[in-house]
């Protein structure tokens, strides 16, 4: 077999695996299975690329002079830390890592595309050209926008960030980046001064930086996804570029994986994507911040359980605080109890819980609950008004009724789970911490809602021991 025809296969082989996986990661039952086979295929997919570009293939040769010693120190430094990074990252920190990849996807993209205008002597059509300056400009925005989304999620940028004019700064930004562009094309036919194309890239990121710092609060996760289909579509035009299959498609499905995912996002929170990116320019939730009538009434974890134990219906709103917590498998051990007794237990998943998407089914996944007792919103949102008890754990801006009503809310138009309706509410948090967004919460305040305070691992466990000694130890 020719060297040429064993990368072919391979590159098949690597995209038929993504393709696979990518369907496997559809249903939780077989999504684990899912990582390791698109896994595969990405090993597969690097070796073939190392093999196409160190010698082994003739198509290869005019592309480049290779340093194989280098391609081998990236290499093995690139996946020791990415194995490291894995094996340690807490749950709580996997949105940020999942940025950060993300953005490092879109730097590769660009890296590439820098590569491909700044050789000399290469031979470019117009088209090649083309593709190489878009998936560039994409590459860069997506690397500096993630950049920006993962320092937001680790909490070393607060809030948002913007000045008078933002809109016309990111405008001219984003035209003048656009302008350098077809300059680089067209004036100069790809072999543009080095410092122009610097210049590019430079604006390219400055444009990133722009687009996301105003946004935040609950527009995250749309943000988060747009960049997700962002590197995938530079990934796929750089494939182009270097006519690499595997490359192109891996690009394309992440492109339109991504895509799909940040409308259904956008739908989920009711705001269109354009609306995300250029309009979050209000004023700021601190300002919007209206008096809340009422009272926050406290509640012993003890009696809130036992009046869980003697419910019919319960729902579970949970949110952010238990992925903190790691509550999950208590909170599980509580709801087996309250089954065991005969009431019904359901989980309310609203689309935007936690950091990340399906957080909280990976965290009650891994807890063992099983997938039937798992609603997503709108499936269970009607039962609400039937349930004698809604307890919402470490949730946040996912009950917030402000949504509904405030119309100068950061969240407003969001649905959001009808904890409300419940007959009674609690609410389990370590405070007056608010939620991602930064709003009061007037469910907090409500007739029917008690809030009972804790770490939410420590809740639950005074939960189980509440209802284990009603039932006599058992
Ligand atoms: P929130 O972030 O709105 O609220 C979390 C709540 O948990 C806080 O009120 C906090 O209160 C409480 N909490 C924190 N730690 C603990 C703990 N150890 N024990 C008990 N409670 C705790 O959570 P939601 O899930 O409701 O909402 C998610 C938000 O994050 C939305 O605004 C969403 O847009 C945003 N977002 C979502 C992403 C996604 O893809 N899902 C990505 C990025 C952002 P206290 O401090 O008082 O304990």
């Amino acid at each position: 077999m020719s060297p040429q025809l064993l990368i072919d296969i391979s590159a098949l082989l690597a995209s038929f695996l993504f393709i696979y996986g990518l369907k496997r990661m559809s249903s939780p039952v077989t999504a684990r299975s899912g990582i390791v086979v698109a896994g595969w295929g990405m090993a597969i997919a690097t070796l073939a690329a190392f093999l196409y570009y160190f010698g082994v293939s003739e198509a290869a040769k005019p592309h480049l002079t290779v340093n194989t010693a280098l391609a081998v120190i990236a290499l093995t430094v690139g996946v020791s830390w990415a194995w490291w990074s894995g094996k340690k990252v807490a749950m709580t920190s996997m949105p940020q890592m999942v940025a950060l990849y993300n953005g490092m996807g879109g730097g590769a993209a660009a890296a590439i595309g820098a590569v491909e205008l700044l050789k000399t002597g290469g031979h470019h059509g117009p088209l090649p050209l083309v593709v190489t300056i878009i998936g560039s400009l994409i590459g860069a925005i997506s690397l500096a926008g993630s950049l920006i989304a993962w320092a937001k999620l680790d909490g070393r940028i607060n809030g948002t960030w913007r000045i008078k004019g933002q809109q016309l700064l990111n405008g001219t930004v984003f035209l003048a980046t656009l302008a350098l562009g077809l300059v680089i094309v067209f004036g100069y036919h790809g072999h543009a001064p080095a410092a122009l194309t610097g210049l590019f890239f430079a604006l390219a990121l400055v444009f990133g930086v722009l687009m996301t710092m105003p946004i935040g609060g609950a527009d995250m996760p749309v943000v988060i996804s747009l960049y997700n289909a962002f590197t995938g579509l530079a990934v796929g035009f750089e494939g182009y570029v270097l006519q690499n299959p595997a490359l192109m498609i891996a690009g394309m499905v992440v492109g339109s994986a991504g895509t799909l995912l940040t409308l259904l996002m956008a739908k989920a929170m009711n705001r269109s994507v354009a609306n995300v990116i250029f309009s979050n320019f209000g004023p700021s939730s601190d300002e919007v911040q209206g008096e809340i009538k009422g009272s926050q009434k406290p509640a012993e974890a003890g009696d809130a359980a036992i009046n869980m134990r003697y419910a019919s219906k319960v729902i579970i709103a949970p949110g952010y605080g238990l992925a903190v917590a790691q509550a999950q498998h208590k909170l599980f051990e509580f709801v087996k109890l309250l089954t065991d007794a005969g009431v019904e237990v359901k989980f309310a998943i609203h689309p935007v819980a936690g950091r990340m998407p399906g957080h909280m089914n990976v965290l009650l996944a891994e807890a063992g609950v099983p997938y039937d007792m798992i609603y997503d919103m709108e499936d269970v949102n009607g039962e609400f008004k039937e349930a004698d008890v809604a307890i919402v754990i470490g949730a946040n801006d996912t009950v917030n009724p402000a949504a509904r009503t405030n119309k100068s809310s950061p969240i407003y138009g969001m649905p959001i789970l009808n904890v409300d309706q419940a007959k009674q509410v609690y609410v389990v948090k370590r405070g007056q911490g608010k939620g991602y967004s930064g709003v009061e919460n007037e469910l907090f305040f409500a007739d029917n809602c008690n809030l009972v305070y804790g770490d939410a691992q420590k809740v639950m466990v005074a939960m189980i021991q509440a209802v284990k000694s009603l039932d006599g130890g058992h």
